[in-house]
């Protein structure tokens, strides 16, 4: 039996209870984080409870606990779930109130997390995923970390009935990001991936990647591309708190360099579980 956290209470998962009318599920209002657990320890937790503070702002919600708290929560989650391997998702919304659209004047926002396992280390799409071009449908302010999420929905859908595993989405030509990861793409020895605004949110993994690559000393560029620059690239990869490093190894029907993860991409990955182990291992 799986455990979860709900409004300060841990319970079964299956007594966790929200109401029709908290707004989270009413109008998508609330924000969220996923923290990878690796070697039972979540994984630049402190990282992801700063982007929630962020994305609590930018919204005008409160915070609904203090970040040692909801850090101590998460990490017990992955503890008492016996999760070696995996993620807890942590969800915060405006809580429960007649439906209004502006903010109710009372606000005590709902809060819960979940643990869940998924190999990490060993994922087998390490080997290479394909993706799906689609437009990006979202709106201008993806920095926020939303629940409010029916363009990745649709765009992850397609995606999925193109049989491949991640959306790359695109707006006016120029790539976006995944539809639920960065996408970055190398070329001639150069790394590039978008530079942060509101129209991508500013991934975790994408910050440790940078920083991994500058600490090699590996040429790298914040500069959107298009996809015509995506498909000719040599290599092409994604990064998520989940995914790590993976590289894209087709776009559609085009396959991406000579189809296998490239050197860039595998090195960038190899690094990231380096740091991944160095800072789980208590
Ligand atoms: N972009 C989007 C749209 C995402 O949903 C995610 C995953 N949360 C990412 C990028 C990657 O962010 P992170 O590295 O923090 O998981």
């Amino acid at each position: 039996m799986r455990t979860c956290w709900i409004n300060g209470q841990f319970v079964p998962e299956s007594e966790a209870k929200l109401s029709i009318f908290d707004r989270g599920v009413l109008f998508g209002d609330g924000v969220y984080e996923v923290a990878a657990v690796f070697q039972g320890r979540l994984l630049d937790a402190d990282l992801h409870l700063a982007r929630l503070t962020r994305s609590l702002g930018e919204i005008g919600m409160p915070a609904p606990a203090s970040n040692d708290t909801l850090l101590e929560v998460m990490q017990s989650l992955a503890t008492t779930n016996g999760i070696d391997e995996g993620l807890v998702y942590l969800q915060v919304t405006r809580g429960e109130a007649e439906r209004d659209f502006p903010f109710p004047t009372t606000v005590k926002p709902s809060v819960f997390a979940y643990a869940r396992p998924k190999k990490l280390s060993d994922d087998p799409n390490a080997a290479g995923v394909a993706v799906h071009v689609v437009p990006d449908l979202r709106w201008a302010r993806c920095d926020i970390k939303s629940t409010s999420m029916l363009a990745q929905v649709l765009a992850k859908q397609a995606a999925r009935a193109a049989g491949t595993f991640e959306a790359m989405m695109q707006e006016d030509g120029l790539v976006t990001e995944g539809g639920s990861s960065t996408l970055w793409i190398v070329k001639d020895g150069v790394t590039y991936t978008r530079p942060l605004s509101s129209d991508i949110l500013a991934g975790i993994t994408r910050d440790v990647a940078i920083a991994l690559a500058i600490d090699v000393s590996m040429p790298l560029v914040q500069r959107a591309f298009t996809v015509d620059q995506a498909v000719a690239a040599d290599e092409c990869f994604l990064t998520s708190a989940t995914s790590f490093v993976l590289p894209i190894t087709r776009i559609d029907d085009t396959v991406v360099g000579n189809g296998t993860p490239g050197p860039v991409t595998q090195r960038l990955r190899e690094a990231y579980l380096d740091r991944a182990r160095r800072l789980t291992t208590v």
